[in-house]
């Protein structure tokens, strides 16, 4: 098959990149390498099989021809990172609404099917014990930069689900729940890259707040699977999937775990909210995808451990 993965040489678009050529599809990646790194391909740069183009989706004349000429698109690019976006909201809400605006027009004129991937950040304030893909979604004030990413996120899912509705658009939602992997940079405010480079440095892991916060972190190999899984599903088109990890750690644990795991010493330092981010931020609380839907759809369930995330993340840091 022919895809066409937009924000291909980011993280999580690295990773499907090598993993489709790896059984022998053609790939596309448009990637205007802003938050992405040709590094990410690497390991893939000599294939054949692989057409690199740097571009930006906002800006992109031969869009409309690539899509055409695929079977499936992937649209990955977007601001990402909490600290990003509360630095810059106004390029994220840029590129995340007409960005996704150009890519899904374009899907939808010639009826291609396209997966969009938004965040576990759309469930915002929520305190369901875990989040739901049918919940309603409880967003901060505009006051905070914070909730210009869920919120653009969240029209991109509104217009996916349009244009479903409008022309039958072979279209689904991923919501991704903190992935993490080899090759992730901590520079855009993760937190497993930016502990496990703290802790391989012996410098203090900086948690944020009281470290009481909890996410679950999903290996970006499990998340590739799942993209993989629903990409050939016809029974998701105009569906919402969770994608994430069901094992809960509040950040105070983590930064144990990986202080322990690599027998660092390094020690951990509170950091203020206010200093971290901004004055007011907003975090959640907690984090747990329910993904029943997609355990359901076709039996996906993340197989990589916490423990297995760290190993992977620490040997990529010290390559
Ligand atoms: N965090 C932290 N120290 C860091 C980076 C992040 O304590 O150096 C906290 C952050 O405030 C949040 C959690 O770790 O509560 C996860 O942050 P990340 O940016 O990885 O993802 P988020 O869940 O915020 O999208």
């Amino acid at each position: 098959m022919k895809y066409l993965i937009t924000g291909g040489a980011g993280f999580i678009g690295g990773h499907l990149t090598e993993s489709l050529l790896a059984d022998g599809h053609q790939v596309t990646v448009i990637d205007n390498l802003s938050t992405g790194s040709l590094r990410n391909l690497d390991a893939v740069a000599a294939n054949p099989n692989l057409n690199f183009i740097q571009g930006d989706i906002l800006n992109f004349p031969e869009l409309d021809n690539i899509v055409a000429g695929s079977d499936a698109v992937i649209h990955l690019a977007a601001a990402v990172g909490v600290e990003l976006v509360v630095k810059d909201p106004v390029h994220t809400i840029i590129t995340n609404v007409h960005g996704s605006e150009c890519v899904l027009d374009c899907s939808a004129k010639h009826h291609k099917r396209i997966i969009i991937a938004s965040t576990s950040e759309v469930y915002g304030k929520s305190k369901n014990p875990e989040f739901c893909e049918s919940d309603d979604l409880l967003i901060g004030s505009p006051t905070f930069s914070r909730w210009s990413y869920a919120c653009s996120k969240l029209l991109d899912e509104f217009y996916l689900m349009a244009h479903h509705r409008a022309s039958g658009l072979p279209g689904t939602v991923v919501r991704f729940f903190n992935t993490v992997g080899p090759r992730q940079t901590g520079q855009y405010g993760m937190v497993i890259p930016r502990f496990v480079a703290a802790a391989i440095k012996g410098e203090n892991l900086q948690v944020y707040g009281d470290g009481s916060q909890s996410r679950c972190f999903c290996h970006v190999f499990d998340t590739v699977q799942a993209i993989r899984g629903l990409i050939n599903n016809n029974d998701s088109f105009g569906k919402i999937y969770n994608i994430g990890s069901r094992r809960s750690i509040s950040i105070l644990e983590l930064a144990q775990l990986i202080i322990r795991q690599l027998n660092s010493k390094s020690e951990i330092k509170f950091i203020p909210y206010a200093e971290a981010y901004e004055e007011g931020f907003e975090d959640m609380q907690r984090r747990k995808p329910s993904t029943q839907s997609i355990k359901n759809l076709f039996g996906w369930e993340p197989r990589h451990t916490l423990e297995e995330i760290i190993n992977d993340v620490a040997q990529s840091i010290e390559q």
